[in-house]
């Protein structure tokens, strides 16, 4: 299977020919700005001394400071870490944040760690970063396996070092300590109404339209919940211990509870149990894949019966996938614009942080939805442009917008 980086390269490789980016601005988006390894100790629980390896790459700093997730996983490697970096200049280009691009990881297995021996991991990962985040600099937020808790801990450690406390060093933070109103729900919040507009499109209307969601984590569950709102039918959602199908539709609060009790949706009382595979098959107005990456492959998307495809979790569709899905006429909304939704407010948060002024949920909400719903026309209105799918024609709007900026500010000296 191609890995991230040869994706992320690829379609890198077909914009900048879509788009007739000049040769130079070609090679120097391929590479990031800045890339950082560091080897550090970290004392563990059993007294012994581990040394682990983290990466921060800032992609891009030419829209504004870079800004991406940290990822805790034994895989993390610099290849995955640069593609997802350059990922994040394309997203926070397609929404027109005033940011670059980042990622950051570690190499380390946090399911076997205890509480304290991550907080030494991270405290020391940040104090190596301490040089080269910052708020005007590079600001990290979580991604996988990392939350609320660990960018605590790194806003901590900075702040030690300079003196005082900055909550703008990060976003993703916990509400008391300078986190925004409506962050958490983001993510599914922003797909939802990426979907609604996908629908106005294709003129279905969204009462009784079936969705069926892959994952119900921390995306998941609010994609569900106000899908369901909108008056969507909810017919099928999975995790990671298989499926639960309904042609009437699930009940949000029945599945939370489900999943809250007894830890997989799988046990929701009303409802046929099904495999992973199968969720794939049913039928539906939209389908949402929320879980992992390449979860969409060329067999699965032969098998899709939706006409509508918001690509909540980051990469989730295959090379191959993506090639059978645009035969079939099948409107795929990329992850770089159908998951903006959470840095967008993690944005908001950024703002916020640095005004030591808080805005309501209300106030997050609306502005999140004008953000997206002005990046969905652009997106559509730059595919026709180039006669493309939306997936190029999302690339080619963020490659143009970051490439004006370099043209703009001319090469130093
Ligand atoms: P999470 O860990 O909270 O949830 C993942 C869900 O996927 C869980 O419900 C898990 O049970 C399920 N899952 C795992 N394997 C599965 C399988 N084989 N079939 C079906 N379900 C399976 O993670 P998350 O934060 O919800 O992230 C989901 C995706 O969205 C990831 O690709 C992530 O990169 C992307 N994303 C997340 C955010 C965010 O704000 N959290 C923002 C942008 C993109």
């Amino acid at each position: 299977m191609t890995s991230v980086y040869e994706t992320v390269l690829e379609q890198f490789r077909e914009v900048a020919e879509l788009v007739q980016l000049e040769e130079y601005l070609r090679k120097r988006f391929e590479k990031p700005e800045r890339e950082i390894i560091v080897n550090f100790p970290v004392k563990m629980d059993d007294g012994s001394v581990e040394i682990f390896t983290g990466y921060r790459v800032q992609h891009s700093t030419l829209r504004g400071p870079a800004k991406g997730g940290i990822r805790y996983h034994p895989s993390v490697n610099l290849e995955e870490v640069e593609a997802l970096a350059m990922l994040m200049t394309w997203k926070t280009a397609v929404v027109n944040l005033p940011y670059g691009g980042a990622k950051g990881g570690v190499r380390c297995d946090p399911k076997e760690m205890s509480r304290g021996e991550l907080e030494r991991l991270t405290r020391r990962y940040a104090y190596e970063l301490s040089q080269v985040i910052g708020p005007e600099k590079d600001i990290p937020a979580p991604d996988v396996n990392t939350n609320e808790q660990i960018m605590a801990w790194i806003m901590d450690t900075y702040s030690m070092g300079k003196g005082y406390t900055v909550p703008g060093v990060v976003t993703g933070k916990p509400l008391s300590i300078g986190g925004s109103r409506g962050r958490r729900e983001a993510t599914g919040r922003g797909c939802v109404y990426i979907m609604m507009e996908a629908f106005k499109e294709l003129g279905i209307n969204p009462r009784n339209a079936r969705v069926v969601v892959q994952g119900f984590g921390k995306v998941g569950r609010p994609l569900v919940k106000y899908a369901s709102l909108k008056g969507c039918k909810v017919v099928a959602v999975s995790d990671s211990k298989g499926g639960i199908y309904n042609p009437e539709g699930l009940n949000f609060e029945k599945l939370q509870k489900t999943k809250i009790e007894k830890g997989s949706v799988i046990y929701y009382p009303d409802g046929k149990v099904i495999q992973h595979d199968e969720v794939f098959e049913v039928e539906c107005e939209c389908f949402v894949p929320a879980a992992l990456g390449n979860a969409i492959t060329e067999k699965r998307a032969e098998e899709m019966r939706c006409r509508v495809i918001c690509e909540a979790a980051n990469g989730p569709t295959t090379p191959e996938g993506d090639r059978v899905l645009n035969e079939k006429d099948v409107l795929i909304i990329p992850d770089i614009l159908a998951n903006a939704g959470g840095v967008t407010v993690s944005y908001f948060e950024w703002v916020q942080s640095i005004q030591e002024y808080f805005w309501s949920e209300e106030e997050v909400v609306s502005k999140l939805r004008e953000i997206l719903v002005d990046a969905y026309r652009e997106v559509a209105e730059t595919a026709r442009k180039y006669e493309t799918n939306r997936r190029m024609g999302a690339l080619a709007l963020a490659v143009n917008r970051t490439a004006e900026a370099l043209r703009l500010r001319g090469i130093y000296p």
